[in-house]
């Protein structure tokens, strides 16, 4: 958990290689909802465009169906649950499956660093490489190094829907860390966002294998 930008995706994908999990993100789950054109990802559009969070009850739905699809050895819940609610209907699903969460990660970061990170980013649209117009400059401006596609700024990477995105997290998934540490026996990992990747993959990678999650 952690607000957009401190960097959950990026974690996320280098915990799920080194352990073999699945890793389920549910920004990209409602991106491709939202890319396919249905009912379901036209609705979502008109929250994700404009930086307010999708409805609960859709959601949940959405992240039911993908993890009731799962057979992994374990599994890396990115971007969910994002409020009490969320949290609340994620312990019925596991409950249900007779699974329960290990560890939660929360990862802190500075606000003025987010908006810089994610603003300055731009992606392709054809591969889905994603760039930084300060840190990760594609060798010519504008234009994706693998397949030449012109490089764009996604919706959700602008600056105002940043500043949304941060104000709803505030007041949304705060609520849930609170949620996640008043349970006893459930481990929660705090680490700073603002480290090297590397750094910050060290701490989680330690912590879980601390726990014996790592090696199941
Ligand atoms: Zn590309």
């Amino acid at each position: 958990m952690g607000p957009p930008g401190a960097g959950k995706g990026t974690q996320a994908k280098k915990l799920t290689a080194r352990f073999g999990w699945r890793h389920l993100s549910s920004g990209d789950i409602l991106r491709a909802e939202k890319a396919a054109g249905t009912a379901l990802g036209k609705n979502l559009a008109e929250y994700m465009d404009t930086g307010k969070l999708v409805p609960d009850d859709i959601v949940v739905d959405v992240m039911a169906a993908a993890l009731g699809a799962n057979n992994a050895s374990g599994l890396l819940l990115d971007g969910f649950p994002r409020t009490v609610e969320q949290a609340a209907a994620l312990d019925a699903q596991l409950a249900k499956a007779g699974k329960a969460l290990d560890a939660v990660g929360v990862m802190g970061a500075d606000e003025a660093m987010i908006v810089r990170r994610i603003s300055g980013r731009r992606s392709c649209p054809q591969c889905g490489k994603v760039y930084h117009v300060e840190t990760l400059r594609p060798r010519k401006e504008g234009v994706c190094d693998d397949c030449g596609a012109k490089l764009v700024q996604r919706d959700d990477d602008r600056e105002e829907v940043v500043r949304r995105r941060l104000e709803a997290y505030r007041r949304q998934t705060e609520p849930v860390i609170a949620y996640y540490r008043a349970r006893p026996g459930l481990k929660v990992i705090d680490v700073d966002g603002g480290g090297t990747p590397d750094a910050v993959l060290k701490t989680l990678a330690a912590e879980l294998a601390a726990l014996g999650v790592g090696s199941r």
